[in-house]
C-alpha cells in the first residue's frame, strides 16, 4: 500500500483514537486529571485528521483551517495536561492561540495562502509543545522515567514543527495544503503518526510511574512519624550491616519509651502520638547522614550506625535521653518519669541477619529496663571490646 496522504491520515486517525481510548482507560484506574487532558488531545487529533480527509472533496475551510485548528487544540490539551502533571499554573496568554487561529480566517486567498496557513499552524503547534517540554524539565520535583521520556519526545516534536517553518520560507518551495502536495507535507504526515505513538506511550507511563513511586514511598514509611518502618529497614539495612569491619564497626540502638502508657492513659492517645512524633524528630535531627532510623512499632525505635564507637553510641544515646526526658517532663506530669531506655550493640562482623541484630539489641534493652529504666546498655561485640569480667 502506497503511503499516500489519505492512507497516512487514516493510520493517524486509528493511532490517535487508540491513544485517546487507552489514556481514558488509564485515567479510570489512576484518576489523574492530566490523563484526561491528554486523552482529550488525542480525541481531538482523531476528529481533526478525519476532517482533514475532507479537503480531498473540496471542503477547504473544514478540511484545512478547522482541521489544522483542531491539531493546535490537541497540543494545547497536551500542554494543559503537562501543567496539571507538574502542578504549574499556565498563563492565560495561552488562550491567545485560539485568537490567532480565528485570525487565520482573515488570511487573503491567493498563491501564498497555503504557505501562510502552514507557517501559522506550525508555530501554533510548536509553541505549546515546547512549553510543555520545558515544564517537564527537572526542577526540584523528582520526575519519573516516563516524564523524562515525555519531555524529550515533546521537545523533538516541537522542534520538528519549528524546523517545518523553514521550507515554506524558501522561495519556490511547494506547499499545497488542498492537494496534500509538497515533500514537507508528506514528511509531516509520517512524523505525525510516529509522534502520536511516542507521545501516547510516554504519557501512559508518566502517571503510573509516579503513582508507583508514591506507593513505594508510602509503603516504606511509618504513617505517624514518617520514619522508615520495619520492612523498609529490612530492605536498606543489609548494605550498611554487611559493610562493617574492625576499622568501621557498626552499631544498633534499640530505643523504647519508659512508662509511655501513662501518657496515653492520663492525657489521651493523641498526646501519646505527639510524643512519638517528637521523639522521631529528635532522632532525625541527631542522626548522622549515613545512618538509618526506623519505628519498629508501638513506642519502639531503632537506629543503625555504619561507623560507630562505644563513645559515639553513648553520646548519641545520652543526647536523645536528655532531650526526650526534658520534653516529656515539661509536657506531661506523670507519677513515674517518662524517659528512654536504650539497648545497643556494637559489631565489627556482619551479623547473620537484621533480625539477629535486633534480637541482641532486645536483650540489651531488656537489661536496661530491668536495671531501672532511663539508661543505655551497650553490648560491645567487637574483637577490640574490653574482656568481660
Ligand atoms: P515500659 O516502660 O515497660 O516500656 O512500658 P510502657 O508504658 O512504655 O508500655 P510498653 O512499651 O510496654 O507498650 C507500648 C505502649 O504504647 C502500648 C500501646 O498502648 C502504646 N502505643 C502503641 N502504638 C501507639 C501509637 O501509635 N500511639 C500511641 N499514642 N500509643 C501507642
Ligand atoms: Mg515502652
Amino acid at each position: 500500500m502506497a503511503l499516500d496522504p489519505p492512507t497516512m491520515l487514516t493510520i493517524s486517525i486509528a493511532l490517535a483514537a487508540a491513544a485517546a481510548l487507552y489514556l481514558a482507560i488509564e485515567w479510570r484506574t489512576v484518576r489523574e486529571s492530566s490523563l484526561l487532558y491528554w486523552s482529550a488531545g488525542f480525541a481531538t487529533i482523531t476528529v481533526g485528521c478525519t476532517l482533514a480527509l475532507l479537503r480531498g472533496n473540496g471542503h477547504l475551510l473544514i478540511g484545512i483551517w478547522f482541521a489544522n485548528g483542531l491539531l493546535v487544540t490537541a497540543h494545547w490539551f497536551f500542554l494543559l495536561g503537562v501543567a496539571r502533571f507538574t502542578e504549574t499554573r499556565l498563563s492565560r496568554a495561552w488562550y491567545l492561540i485560539f485568537v490567532v487561529w480565528l485570525a487565520m480566517l482573515l488570511l487573503p486567498e491567493g498563491p501564498q495562502w497555503s504557505k501562510l496557513m502552514f507557517l501559522a499552524n506550525s508555530l501554533l503547534v510548536a509553541l505549546p509543545t515546547l512549553r510543555a517540554s520545558f515544564l517537564l524539565r527537572p526542577h526540584g520535583m523528582s520526575l519519573s522515567v516516563g516524564a523524562v521520556q515525555l519531555r524529550f519526545v515533546l521537545l523533538a516534536h516541537g522542534l520538528f514543527y519549528l524546523i517545518k517553518m523553514v521550507p515554506p520560507l524558501v522561495p519556490g518551495s511547494l506547499i499545497d495544503l488542498a492537494a496534500f502536495r509538497g515533500e514537507i507535507i508528506q514528511v509531516s504526515l509520517v512524523e505525525g503518526a510516529m509522534a502520536i505513538m511516542l507521545i501516547a506511550l510516554s504519557m501512559t507511563g508518566t502517571e503510573r510511574y509516579r503513582r508507583e513511586q508514591q506507593i513505594a514511598r508510602l509503603a516504606a514509611r511509618d504513617p505517624l512519624t514518617a520514619l522508615y518502618n520495619r520492612r523498609a529497614l529490612e530492605v536498606r539495612a543489609p548494605r550498611l550491616i554487611n559493610a562493617v569491619s574492625a576499622a568501621r564497626p557498626g552499631a544498633l540502638l534499640l530505643i523504647d519509651i519508659d512508662n509511655f502508657k501513662l501518657v496515653n492513659d492520663l492525657y489521651g492517645h493523641t498526646a501519646g502520638d505527639r510524643l512519638l512524633v517528637a521523639l522521631s524528630e529528635m532522632i532525625r535531627a541527631l542522626l548522622p547522614p549515613s545512618a538509618l532510623a526506623a519505628r519498629l512499632g508501638g513506642d519502639e525505635f531503632v537506629i543503625l550506625l555504619g561507623h560507630a564507637s562505644p563513645e559515639r553510641v553513648h553520646q548519641l544515646g545520652s543526647s536523645l535521653r536528655d532531650q526526650f526526658q526534658q520534653l516529656a517532663a515539661q509536657s506531661y506530669a506523670t507519677p513515674a518519669a517518662v524517659t528512654l531506655s536504650i539497648g545497643a550493640n556494637l559489631f565489627d562482623r556482619p551479623p547473620a541477619s537484621l533480625a539477629a541484630l535486633i534480637e541482641q539489641g532486645d536483650q540489651a534493652l531488656y537489661e536496661s529496663k530491668r536495671a531501672g529504666r532511663n539508661r543505655i546498655r551497650l553490648d560491645d561485640r567487637t574483637l577490640a571490646a574490653p574482656a568481660a569480667d
